[in-house]
């Protein structure tokens, strides 16, 4: 199953009823729209197996980075942040360390700068 070939069907179906729908017969319209909702009920299906695979595919990603600590990148510390080579920005220390995952932080002011995932407050 594709799932994009089945929305390019439901498509194609949509422009041919509205093409012919001034001189369409009964039966016609009732196979087409028939026809449409095969194609939607399978794209609904194909579009479920997908999160499922996305899903599955997120969680071995995440298996994969934790087995593998190297592929994680070692920050240097400035202003109370986390700062990662060849990248611009300042990232909060406390979700990096918690979660591994990367929060770019706002700046409040000349000293303070906040996290907006975690609302930490970072600096004095
Ligand atoms: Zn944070």
């Amino acid at each position: 199953m594709d799932i994009v070939s089945t929305i390019n069907n439901s498509i194609s179906i949509v422009s041919r009823l509205r093409d012919i729908s001034k001189n369409l017969s009964e039966a016609e319209f009732k196979n087409l729209l028939a026809d449409l909702s095969t194609e939607l009920a399978d794209a609904k299906l194909q579009i479920a197996d997908l999160k499922i695979q996305l899903a599955i595919q997120t969680d071995e990603l995440r298996a994969l980075k934790s087995a593998n600590p190297e592929a994680k990148q070692k920050p240097t510390i400035k202003w109370g942040c986390y700062k990662f080579d060849g990248e611009e920005g300042l990232y909060c220390s406390a979700c990096y360390d918690s979660k591994g995952q990367k929060s770019l932080t706002n700046r409040l002011n000349s000293n303070r700068r906040s996290c907006p995932v975690c609302k930490a407050v970072i600096g004095s």
